[in-house]
């Protein structure tokens, strides 16, 4: 009879939740010894309801932390170039550290003029071409915040990355290909060899059944099954589907994975919600407290 250790469940909520702490103490402390009070400028532009509570997320983070928050909502009927206009202004403002445009923007909107615009060193969410570059070469300013946050889950999860064959599915440039990039670099909680699948990847199984760790990013339920698993893998789900309405109203969420089939194999393991979603403001937060001691050469 074989005797089958329980999979970890990788728990984000209190991982985030140490990072916050450890945050807080270091904002009062740039305030205490510095005068440094780290500012968050986050721009809404319309009222896309997914958009408003992510919006609305970051501003408590921040406020929580005593980041200053400067929120601007702005109507669906802004125009590029008052959303430009804004962008630079809040780029010329020395109490703003970090500036977050939510995406998507409405349609009408160019998200790439908007993006570019955002100076770098500002640029919090990570996406700019210059920090992607920086990223890449190994020496970042600002990591994106989902694949930072994943990286953080994995180091205080004590799951070792170096050596380890990590298959990313999934290739945007807000999860995949920066997550890919930052488990190659020769770093600690890093150092891996890596895999990318994506829809044109042939036999997904081939790759995802020789991985040790397997970072699911395809917005897919169950684009990752128990077949496709080897026994003692660690996998990481990013996926937030909506999959219908509870009764009281209130969106039903789940992954990317297969979910209990495959922790019923693998060593650890994240849930949908509670895993990797509550990582991503906390690294926002990072971000932006970085950004602050960057701008009083502290960093
Ligand atoms: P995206 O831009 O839609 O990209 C999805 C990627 O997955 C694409 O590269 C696509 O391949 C690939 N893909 C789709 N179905 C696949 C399949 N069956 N097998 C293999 N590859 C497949 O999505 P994203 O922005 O990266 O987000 C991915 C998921 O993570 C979404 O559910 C999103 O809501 C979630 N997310 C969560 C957080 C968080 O904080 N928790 C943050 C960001 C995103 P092609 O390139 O070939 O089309």
């Amino acid at each position: 009879m074989s005797i089958t250790t329980p999979a970890m469940i990788i728990n984000g909520t209190e991982i985030s939740a140490q990072i916050r702490e450890e945050l807080k103490k270091e904002v009062a402390e740039l305030k205490a010894k510095y005068g440094i009070v780290p500012g968050l400028a986050t721009v809404l532009v319309g009222a896309n309801p997914a958009s408003v509570s992510y919006v609305t997320g970051k501003e408590k983070a921040a406020i929580a932390l005593g980041i200053y928050s400067d929120r601007r909502d702005l109507p669906e009927t802004t125009t590029q170039k008052e959303l430009m206009d804004l962008v630079l202004t809040l780029n010329n403002d020395p109490q703003i550290n970090g500036i977050l445009v939510q995406i998507p923007l409405p349609k009408h909107l160019d998200e790439t003029e908007v993006l570019l615009a955002i100076n770098p060193k500002k640029d919090v969410d990570g996406f700019h071409p210059m920090n992607l570059g920086k990223m890449m070469v190994g020496e970042p300013d600002f990591l994106p915040c989902t694949p930072a946050g994943i990286q953080q889950l994995l180091i205080r999860s004590g799951i070792e990355t170096d050596g380890a064959h990590v298959v990313v599915i999934g290739r945007s440039n807000i999860v995949g290909k920066p997550n890919a990039n930052i488990m190659l670099q020769k770093k600690h909680g890093a150092n891996s060899t890596v895999t990318i699948c994506h829809t044109g990847t042939r036999d997904i199984s081939h790759f995802t059944r020789d991985a040790d760790i397997i970072i699911v990013a395809a917005g897919r339920p169950k684009a990752l099954t128990a077949d496709m698993v080897k026994p003692g893998v660690v996998v990481i789900d990013v996926g937030v589907n909506r999959v219908g309405m509870s009764s009281s109203g209130k969106a039903i969420l789940v992954g990317d994975v297969d979910y209990e089939p495959v922790k019923e194999k693998a060593r650890a393991i994240t849930p949908v919600p509670g895993g990797v979603g509550p990582m991503t403001i906390t690294m926002l937060m990072v971000n932006t407290v970085k950004a602050a001691k960057m701008a009083a050469g502290l960093a």
